[in-house]
């Protein structure tokens, strides 16, 4: 199966197959192509350039992207597209002032989200996770992270986990699976925080590895959830049972979370939101991932993660969408361009280097996605009409994904 896609305006985010993220200055300057082609063969680019070096080239399918920006497809590494219900009456709380931690305090979030994912079925929630999964590949992912976390007893845990798998089997995107039993403590364990971390440790995890249903480890690392040792402990666990940290860091305060992660060699540490200089510098001298949730800011009315700090510091920083019913329910990841461009002050090129290579190495995934190179993945969007590579997150709230191409295939944008 041969792609062709021809007189593109802009061929954006243009990599070397060799280099896996790109940090500080670098994700300001992946190369560019005007007027240029793509070629991709059973799902890998095999040629790009200028229009007049195409020649002649046979096709099984041909896009004409004549006035478009061709750029690779999303990975968003770290969203929770599995839950039950909604939360807006929790929306109208904190319109009226309360914060997160009073709303968790009264028993909503994730404990309001793990009361109603005990009572839905596996298959209704197969079925609202496939249309948000399908959501966000329409907007332009062709990587997706989803966590467990709503669950918070093992049984619940392995229900959410064997939905994403669910997810992995049905849906043209890859999807990677995180455990996060660590999210919040679960009802039963209220007042036994440590009681919890042992059935996670104990129970969770062993149960999790055995029948082989996520990658990753997650905890959510923070004031009011849990410790750093704890965290420790959890993923010194996790390690053990060969599945990777990724955490959850400093989104309500400087909590130790990212040294923990970078101790445990954490792939990513997300949040960030109140990362101080010191947390920086700290994943300087760390091949740790910052990944800054933009959404969840913007929904939450919380600080932005100092993404600009960051990246004049070199970091590889990554953005995701955190999509979840609580605190960012939304996984659009061209509303996160704009966001990151508007909010946290990164030039157009920086943010999509951020939801795309930086993204995929987030989940290790980054030789063979994320870029436009010979060699990698032919996951790819085209716009609708632009006049430049700006407009993207310029107009901000306009549908400007006309075509989400995964493995070189067109998908269904219907
Ligand atoms: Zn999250």
């Amino acid at each position: 199966m041969r792609l062709l896609i021809k007189n593109i305006k802009t061929l954006a985010g243009i990599v070397p197959l060799e280099v896996l993220r790109l940090e500080g200055s670098q994700m300001n300057s992946a190369q560019q192509i005007d007027d240029a082609f793509l070629v991709a063969e059973d799902g890998i680019i095999t040629r790009f350039g200028k229009m007049e070096e195409l020649g002649s080239v046979e096709a099984d399918e041909v896009v004409d992207a004549e006035g478009r920006v061709v750029f690779p497809a999303f990975c968003d590494s770290h969203s929770h597209i599995v839950y039950a219900g909604s939360r807006e009456g929790e929306f109208r709380d904190k319109i009226a002032g309360m914060t997160y931690e009073e709303v968790a305090a009264r028993g909503g979030g994730i404990l309001n989200s793990a009361d109603r994912l005990a009572e839905a079925s596996e298959e209704e929630l197969f079925e609202a996770a496939k249309r948000r999964a399908w959501r966000m590949i329409r907007s332009g992912a062709a990587t997706l992270e989803v966590k467990s976390g709503y669950g918070l007893t093992t049984e619940s845990e392995l229900k959410m986990l064997r939905v994403i798998r669910r997810l992995q089997e049905e849906l043209p995107a890859t999807i990677k699976a995180t455990f996060l039993g660590a999210h919040a403590v679960g009802r039963a364990y209220k007042g036994r925080q440590s009681d919890y971390v042992e059935c996670v440790c104990q129970e969770m995890i062993p149960a999790v590895a055995e029948q082989g249903v996520a990658e990753f480890v997650d905890v959510f690392c923070d004031r009011g959830f849990f410790t750093p040792e704890e965290t420790a402990g959890i993923l010194e666990c996790g390690k053990r049972y060969g599945l990777r940290p990724k955490i959850h860091a400093n989104e309500l305060a400087s909590s130790g979370g990212v040294q923990v992660g970078i101790k445990y060699g954490a792939l990513s540490v997300d949040h960030l939101e109140e990362a101080n200089e010191q947390d920086v510098l700290d994943l300087k001298n760390s091949s740790t991932i910052p990944t800054v949730l933009p959404g969840a800011s913007f929904f939450s009315n919380l600080p932005f993660a100092p993404a600009r700090r960051m990246i004049d510091e070199g970091l590889a920083v990554a953005i995701a969408s955190d999509c979840n019913p609580g605190s960012s329910p939304s996984g659009n990841m061209m509303l996160l361009w704009s966001l990151a461009c508007i909010k946290m002050r990164l030039t157009p090129e920086e943010a999509l280097s951020a939801l795309t290579i930086n993204g995929a190495a987030a989940l290790g995934l980054s030789a063979d996605r994320g870029a436009i190179s010979v060699g990698r993945r032919a996951d790819l969007v085209v716009s609708k009409p632009v006049p430049s590579l700006a407009y993207l997150p310029y107009s901000f709230g306009e549908e400007l994904v006309e075509q989400t191409i995964i493995g070189g295939v067109k998908v269904d944008m219907r």
